[in-house]
């Protein structure tokens, strides 16, 4: 099973995968989580990346491809995939599906969480509190929704098209959002 979370920053797309780790022993992927850690493993990668996360801009789409790819071995493996924040540009989705079908698999399902935009600034400043991610700043995450806006949005008519998104109401407790999510996964 391939399960693409989908959303603005702060819809909940993390929390809601790990959940589902946790469930059903799939592996998450998490391209925002391994480049927060080539930054604190201070390796090239984490030089090159820094300051464009800082910023909240998207890194390029060949080194989200390319961690994405060492891990899917993995994930099928575990028998399921969880990607969390990937694919985040048209060119990612059309990588990512060409890497499935070379393994004789595919994206089964698009989870889009559904979350108001103030409840995403609040969201983020309690994140901002609890983890101190530098990109949790009202500048950075103000660019964050824009960009997500502008090179992420399109994803979803692309997974539209293939009839594999489904709608889930993001707002409320986590728990009543996994609920949601188990719902649109098993029917
Ligand atoms: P996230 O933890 O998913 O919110 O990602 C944090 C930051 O990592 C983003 O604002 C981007 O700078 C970078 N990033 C994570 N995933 C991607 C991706 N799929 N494509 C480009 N940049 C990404």
């Amino acid at each position: 099973m391939n399960v693409v979370m989908f959303g603005p920053p702060g819809a909940g797309k993390g929390t809601q995968a790990k959940t589902l780790v946790a469930e059903r022993g799939w592996v998450q992927l998490s391209t925002g989580d391994m480049l927060r850690a080539a930054i604190a493993a201070g390796s090239e990668l984490g030089r090159r990346v820094k300051d464009i996360m800082d910023r909240g801009d998207l890194v390029s789409d060949e080194i989200v491809i390319e961690l994405i790819e060492e891990r899917l071995p993995e994930a099928e493996a575990a028998g399921g995939a969880i990607f969390d924040g990937f694919p985040r540009t048209v060119a990612q989705a059309e990588a990512l599906d060409a890497l499935l079908a070379g393994r004789g698999a595919q994206i089964d399902r698009v989870l889009r969480l559904v979350v108001d935009q103030d409840e995403l600034v609040a969201r983020m400043e309690k994140r901002a509190a609890e983890e101190g991610r530098a990109d949790d700043t009202v500048e950075a995450f103000k660019n964050r929704l824009e960009t997500y806006n502008a090179q992420t949005a399109p994803l979803i008519p692309y997974y539209q098209t293939r009839g594999t998104l489904a709608d889930v109401d993001g707002m409320g407790e986590m728990a009543e959002v996994a609920a949601r999510i188990n719902t649109a996964l098993d029917g």
